[in-house]
């Protein structure tokens, strides 16, 4: 290896282990940094706490005289654990996490000083706006945003090297009300769910319904490359991946990381890690390795989805911060290595309520079946109807490197329903389900299903969106984003399908059907309309990649550029208004959003393939020439030819080199373009492919410079080293 790279290897080896602080007795650490309904139940009189539960449970908005009173008690708790500072906490449209800081302190007249936190402080702050993304929105805001705290996810204590701070999770929004976050949305999306299950419900003869709310458990992947390593990567410090880099000679092939032991200094930083999660209240669950070499996953424990969104958002923040304390860089993205596997984020959704319960749990009567049947069902029509709208909700030019690479589900939406469930939808919309005249049970014998899809062994891998037993995951979302958008646009499809079996289903009962009946009858017609979204077979296969278009008009969507003009379809934009989520406005300005990221994460990876390229590898490369040039030299003086076959290959692929930098310097120089779905167009056909050209010659001089030449980190000392 080259000096630097040495130096990193054997600083890595010669690491002293990390000391591994003992965990405290969980019962003790578990969200000992919340502020939740257990500590204002301690801290609050009994109105205002009950004024306060509600809001909690049901999201209602709290009174002005409640929020003062929450207030003082948040800060006296927040200031007795060291805190000086709050700040509120908001997602913008881009997938990080947002934060402005304020102290508690001020002065008074006679020029002392005394803590202050009232309930419109609480309620109401006001960060400048304008440095967010906010699309089309920027005309009608006037740079000025609002935060204001979201009582329906707690508040909590943040430790940093510089103390303590009191954290509020805080919806954020234009003076005009527009959403300019991803968490107002979710909560509306969730609002739009409730309202439509609800009216399902009753319909199906329910009296005592709870809220519905939705459930989100995420399992996320990430790498870890020791810090010595990633520092010398300019790729991986701005680009969070790599842009060059040969393929290591022993891969994956052989699985053998796949819950295999966790190195050691990955466990000390796991622990440290989870216990920090814990304090915050966050269920860490279970933790593993992953298929891919220095490749992880941790999946907390599934909660509401707001909470769970909020809770995601944290996670990543803290991982990463853990591992650069434990030496490691923590890589969220979809697609660190190439030709290795890449990390997703499996989002396990499902909805229900404390009186009905989970509706995607088959359960275990002919009637809780039914239940079941219907929602199921929604979910069905919804993925078919807006398949496009979920494609584009996980649209990143990061996670495009990932989608349909055989190894992450394709970029095609269809449903795995697992052989019995879709056996049952089959006999619906075959008319082979025959329900009693009499309007008798019909025991459908779901139950089953429950058991024989909590085994993983049965599970279809290939699917990116599959019913495993009594929920729906997502797979094709991607690792570094925040899982609000999936939650919304999931949500938000089945309100509206919902809806739409609801108004099918109130003639259906009114004409004197009985439930099982109806049910059948409404179930028919959506299996008929939309059962060509389901597929149980290989995802992966190239026949279903035509069968899906060709034959059950399925659309595949290879990239973002693709993707993100579903945000501006009539049918999309109808979709949100409809159900109150997103107004049109709000849903053009997150396509401007997510367009430019997109086109922005290009220019920069482009622009550092450039400048890698020519400051790196054309200078060691042709330092190797040179060393090969002056060998052949010395040797012709003496007589002695030397074989110039590796000097001819070397030259030739630094000719390549210079070439594939000038062509993609050219259309880098492009500009003027008519609209911003062309532009997205231009960087996913033209800029792309160059930037791939460039990385193909210098992955070749890879195989041939001196390693001691190398001066990149190469694959197999980052995913092998720990
Ligand atoms: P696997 O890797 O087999 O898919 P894991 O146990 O690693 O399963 O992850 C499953 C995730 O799904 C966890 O976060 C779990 O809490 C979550 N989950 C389980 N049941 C539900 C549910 N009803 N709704 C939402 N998420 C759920
Ligand atoms: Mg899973």
């Amino acid at each position: 290896a080259n000096p630097g790279r040495q130096q990193a290897i054997n600083t890595i080896t010669n690491r002293a282990p990390s000391t591994v602080t003992p965990t405290d007795y969980l019962g003790d650490i578990w969200a000992e940094d919340v502020f939740d309904l257990r500590r204002m139940e301690w801290a609050l009189s009994k109105t205002a706490f009950k004024s306060i539960k509600k809001t909690v449970q049901t999201g209602e908005p709290l009174d002005p005289a409640t929020a003062d009173v929450v207030a003082a008690a948040m800060k006296e708790w927040a200031v007795s654990k060291g805190a000086k500072f709050f700040s509120h906490v908001f997602y913008p449209m881009t997938n990080i996490t947002a934060e402005k800081h304020d102290g508690f302190i001020v002065t008074n007249s006679d020029g002392g000083a005394i803590t202050e936190f009232s309930g419109s402080l609480l309620i109401k702050g006001e960060p400048d706006g304008s440095s967010f993304p906010n699309g089309s929105l920027r005309m009608t805001n006037a740079a000025r945003g609002y935060t204001a705290w979201d009582p329906t996810s707690p508040a909590y204590i943040m430790h940093t090297d510089n103390g303590a701070t009191l954290m509020i999770p805080s919806v954020f929004m234009s003076w005009t009300g527009e959403a300019l976050d991803k968490k107002i949305p979710l909560l509306r999306s969730n609002a739009a769910m409730n309202k439509a299950g609800q009216e399902v419900l009753k319909l199906m003869g329910e009296s005592d319904i709870a809220p519905l709310n939705s459930s989100c458990g995420a399992e996320q992947e990430y790498f870890l490359v020791d810090a010595n390593f990633a520092n010398s990567r300019p790729d991986l410090l701005l680009a969070g991946r790599t842009l060059f880099g040969a393929p290591p000679p022993k891969g994956q092939e052989f699985d053998d990381h796949y819950f295999g032991a966790i190195p050691a200094r990955v466990q000390v930083f796991m622990q440290d890690f989870e216990d920090q999660l814990y304090k915050l209240g966050i269920p860490a669950k279970t933790h593993h390795n992953e298929v891919a070499p220095g490749q992880f996953e941790i999946a907390p424990y599934f909660e509401a989805a707001n909470v769970a969104a909020d809770h995601q958002q944290l996670m990543m923040t803290l991982m990463k911060a853990t591992a650069k304390k434990h030496g490691f860089m923590l890589l969220l993205h979809e697609k660190p290595f190439a030709g290795v596997n890449g990390s997703g984020k499996h989002v396990n959704w499902s909805v229900g309520n404390s009186t009905q319960g989970n509706l995607l749990d088959p359960g275990s009567t002919p009637h809780e079946n039914l239940l079941f049947l219907l929602f199921c069902g929604a979910v069905i029509r919804g993925v078919h109807l807006h398949g496009p709208l979920l494609r584009a909700v996980i649209a990143t030019a990061s996670n495009d490197h990932r989608l349909g690479a055989n190894e992450a589900p394709p970029a095609i939406l269809s449903v795995y329903l697992g052989d019995q469930l879709e056996q049952v939808f089959n006999d619906i919309k075959e008319g082979n389900i025959h329900t009693s005249a009499g309007g008798g049970e019909m025991d459908l014998g779901l139950s089953q299903i429950l058991k024989f899809e909590r085994d993983p062994g049965d599970r279809n891998r290939t699917s990116p969106f599959a019913f495993t037993g009594n929920r729906f995951e997502f797979r094709a979302v991607g690792s570094s984003q925040s899982v609000s958008g999936p939650l919304v646009a999931m949500n938000t499809m089945l309100a509206d399908s919902l809806n739409w079996i609801a108004a099918e289903l109130e003639p259906a009962l009114e004409g004197g059907a009985s439930q099982a009946e109806a049910v059948v009858k409404v179930l028919k017609k959506l299996m008929n309309e939309h059962g060509n979204v389901v597929f149980g077979g290989d995802g992966y296969s190239e026949e279903w990649h035509r069968i899906a278009v060709e034959e059950r008009g399925l659309k595949n969507i290879p990239t973002t550029a693709d993707a993100l003009p579903a945000l501006r379809e009539a049918s999309v934009v109808e979709l949100f208004s409809s159900t109150g989520v997103l107004s049109p406005l709000e849903l053009e300005s997150r396509f401007e959003v997510y367009a430019e990221q997109y086109i922005l994460s290009i220019e920069v990876e482009a622009k550092l393939v450039i400048d890698m390229a020519r400051t790196m590898i054309y200078p060691a490369s042709n330092a190797y020439l040179a060393e090969l040039a002056a060998t052949a030299q010395n040797l012709a003086a003496l007589g002695v030819e030397l074989d110039s076959s590796i000097a001819k290959a070397v030259a030739a692929q630094i000719n390549q080199l210079s070439t594939t930098i000038a062509n993609l310097e050219e259309v880098m120089g492009r500009e003027g373009f008519a609209s911003t779905e062309e532009h997205m167009q231009f960087c996913a056909t033209e800029i792309l492919p160059r930037m791939n050209e460039v990385r193909a010659a210098a992955d070749t001089l890879e195989g041939y410079v001196a390693d001691e030449l190398w001066p990149l980190p190469k694959y197999q000392e980052m995913l092998y080293i720990k």
